[in-house]
């Protein structure tokens, strides 16, 4: 028997205050005073209910780099923070660059449970930058790759970038780029200005990604296809996507959470927890993304999402592993630097970090606005009060965080993914009971279309 919930008195998206009843996986009312007949009653007062979070850039390590975080592991990390989709990034051991690893992913996502794992495919074999990995096979696998990336590395070769843009036209696919001329960047160990200059620390230059997304949206154009720009972080990033989106090129771009508050004059106290790839930016980079954001040339915010073990950052900065664990404090940060400071209200938070993401990645299943008929993917969030955050708010493997010890705003209360709950009222829900709800739904899936699980329409 599937569970019955009632959520009562939610604040919609922000907005209208209502009552959400959710059968099986699907929301079967949004009104005012329902009938909690038989079904669970979730108190929301003053909790806002936004469509489950969907995370379109998140480094899961699995396979191959399990001591830094799995499947398991990293999708527990994302309900925690309100997510109930995550895309992972292909740069795991063997790279995701054909259906058999996609697949493989897929299953573990399913058997786990905590949030649909959409596999993102390679753009070339092994990462290696030379070769067209086999996307067509990875599209047509039951993973439906639609999302492919080279992330970690730029797909830098112009010939090879166009073969891509070509292919993933055939089905509706999109090209994510990671913008980094690797020539511009050798060596680099932060963002190249003034701090860089005081520090002696060799700089990675904003015209290095900037270089790459003017040709990048160039070919996009030329060709006719999709393209999309992860964790862009400069002032003429922004300005560049702004002229492409006037001229009609179809290009999407996202901003990490950490590109939207953290600066470069962070790197002085050499704490490797601040070492991320793009470099954290000037002031005037952040003031950008944000203004970028709240206008809408920027289209989501993703995590970047990327654990790695105390060893790989308790060392000297020129050795430390570039990235930060972002899934637990996205939406605190979100909330922060542009909900609290009026740039952006909780309906587009919706936007930005549910319905747009999911659109780009073709999950059908995910952001879809709360209304009868819906998928029950929903997150119920407490604006209200602040926190230190710590290392009890991460469950993932790694503790690499750039907020330990920081005052966030907000709760994630209750993340529900397929009609059950992952996080109940702020304590994830253990794995054998979530494992056990995924395999019923999956079996009554299954009997009931013939679909594949993780299928699309
Ligand atoms: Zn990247």
């Amino acid at each position: 028997m599937s569970e019955r919930f009632l959520i009562r008195g939610a604040s919609v998206e922000g907005g209208a205050i209502r009552d959400i009843r959710v059968e099986g996986t699907t929301i079967v009312e949004v009104g005012a005073g329902l009938d909690a007949a038989g079904a669970r009653v979730i108190d929301a007062d003053g909790l806002i209910a936004l469509p489950g979070l969907v995370d379109l850039h998140t480094h899961l390590r699995e396979p191959g780099y399990e001591a830094s975080e799995t499947i398991l592991t990293g999708t527990r990390a994302a309900a925690a923070g309100g997510f109930t989709a995550v895309f992972a990034m292909p740069n795991t051991s063997p790279v995701a660059d054909t259906a058999g690893v996609v697949e493989q992913e897929l299953a573990l996502g399913l058997a786990a449970g905590y949030a649909t794992v959409q596999p993102i495919g390679a753009v070339t074999v092994g990462q290696q930058g030379e070769r067209l990995a086999e996307l067509g096979a990875m599209a047509r696998s039951r993973a439906n790759v639609r999302v492919f990336s080279d992330d970690g590395f730029c797909v830098w070769d112009p010939l090879i970038m166009r073969r891509a843009l070509e292919y993933v036209k055939s089905f509706g696919g999109v090209v994510a780029q990671h913008a980094q001329d690797p020539r511009l960047t050798e060596g680099a160990q932060m963002n190249e200005g003034s701090v860089s200059a005081e520090l002696g620390l060799a700089g990675w230059p904003a015209v290095a990604e900037e270089s790459i997304i003017a040709r990048d949206v160039l070919l996009a154009e030329h060709v006719g296809s999709r393209l999309h720009v992860c964790h862009l972080s400069t002032a003429g990033s922004v300005d560049i996507i702004r002229w492409a989106k006037a001229r009609g090129i179809n290009v999407t771009a996202e901003v990490t959470p950490h590109h939207l508050l953290l600066t470069d004059e962070l790197v002085r106290g050499y704490d490797a927890r601040y070492k991320v790839n793009p470099p954290l930016r000037r002031e005037e980079d952040v003031l950008a993304v944000r203004a970028g954001l709240a206008d809408g040339t920027i289209d989501i915010v993703a995590t970047d999402h990327a654990p790695h073990p105390a060893e790989a950052k308790s060392c000297e900065w020129q050795a430390a592993a570039n990235g930060m664990v972002g899934l637990e404090s996205a939406v605190h940060i979100v909330q922060r630097v542009m909900v609290d400071e009026g740039l952006l209200s909780w309906a587009d938070v919706a936007r930005v970090m549910s319905r747009t993401p999911a659109r780009i990645g073709g999950l059908a299943t995910h952001g879809t606005p709360i209304s009868a008929g819906a998928p029950a993917e929903i997150t119920l969030y407490d604006p209200s009060g602040s926190r230190v955050f710590g290392t009890a708010d991460l469950h993932g493997r790694s503790h690499n965080s750039p907020y330990l010890g920081t005052s966030l705003p907000g709760r994630v209360v209750t993340t529900m993914h397929d009609g059950y709950l992952t996080l109940d009222d702020g304590v994830l829900v253990d794995a054998e009971t979530v494992a056990a709800h995924a395999a019923r739904v999956a079996t009554h899936r299954v009997g009931q279309s013939g679909a594949a699980p993780g299928a699309r329409v």
